[in-house]
């Protein structure tokens, strides 16, 4: 089996940027190359703090990028990332997400990009500034190079007007990874990402009160089967709640993880 290292450089949600918290980020390193989930504002920066990351791109350290939608903290990186290897690497970024994402994203910072700043003229499209994986709902995709398949959930996770991707990682067929992206509590989600083994659940707990239309509250993992929750590892966490959700844990005496215990951890 291929060995596939999880690194958790970030695991909070966007306001908690104001007290110095660094939002979701997780990097796999696999073989020789990385793959970041997210595009947070703080990767390019994360990424070149991290002197043991193997990677074939030089500067970024970023071979590839998978991306679940396009609010804020998701993709507010992703200028950097692209200028970095347009200018610095001489490269395009390997982008895997839904073709509906892609086209948001070039949406978001198209008119940044849309006249080439080498020539000043040429017009350019997302696909000249990056290589799309497209994932596709309910389907499962095989990234190029890396060994790796990413199976997409059938819908748009509960989360935004917009799409939204929750998806697994798996290699030879075999989970090894389920991510919740932004959605709130989703128990057909749930079934989906722990399905067909014991793999680990990175899912956000980003919301403030129960019943929430974007975001998934504690208390509401705090049902899960012991089994579910031993699984979980949670990000996307208001660090103003963070104490809060720590002793809810404690004292419902569950083994549900904070996403900063899967560190450095081979998976
Ligand atoms: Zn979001
Ligand atoms: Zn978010």
């Amino acid at each position: 089996m291929k060995e596939i290292t999880a690194y958790t450089l970030g695991y909070h949600d966007m306001f908690s940027a104001r007290y110095g918290k660094l939002e979701n980020l997780t990097v796999l390193q696999i073989g020789n190359m990385a793959l970041a989930i997210e595009a947070p504002y703080h990767i390019i920066r994360s990424l070149f703090k991290m002197k043991d990351l193997k990677s074939k791109s030089s500067v970024t350290k970023i071979d590839a990028l998978l991306v679940t939608h396009i609010d804020a903290d998701h993709i507010s990186g992703i200028d950097l990332l692209i200028w970095s290897k347009v200018f610095e690497e001489n490269s395009k970024l390997l982008l895997i997400t839904h073709p509906e994402v892609a086209e948001q994203i070039w949406h978001r910072i198209r008119t940044a990009f849309e006249i080439s700043r080498i020539d000043m003229k040429t017009k350019l499209e997302l696909k000249d500034y990056v290589d799309l994986v497209e994932l596709k709902l309910g389907e499962t995709v095989e990234i190029p190079q890396f060994g790796i398949e990413v199976e997409t959930f059938h819908r748009s996770t509960h989360h935004a007007p917009f799409l939204s991707i929750a998806f697994r990682l798996l290699v030879d067929r075999t989970p090894i990874l389920g991510y919740s992206g932004d959605t709130s509590f989703d128990q057909e989600l749930i079934d989906f990402l722990a399905k067909n083994g014991d793999h680990p659940i990175i899912h956000e707990a980003g919301s403030y009160k129960k019943d929430s239309k974007a975001h998934t509250n504690i208390e509401e993992l705090l049902t899960l089967p012991i089994e579910i929750q031993k699984r979980l590892y949670l990000n996307h966490i208001p660090f103003v709640l963070e104490e809060k959700i720590l002793q809810r844990i404690k004292e419902a005496s569950s083994p549900i993880h904070i996403a900063n215990a899967l560190n450095k951890i081979t998976i």
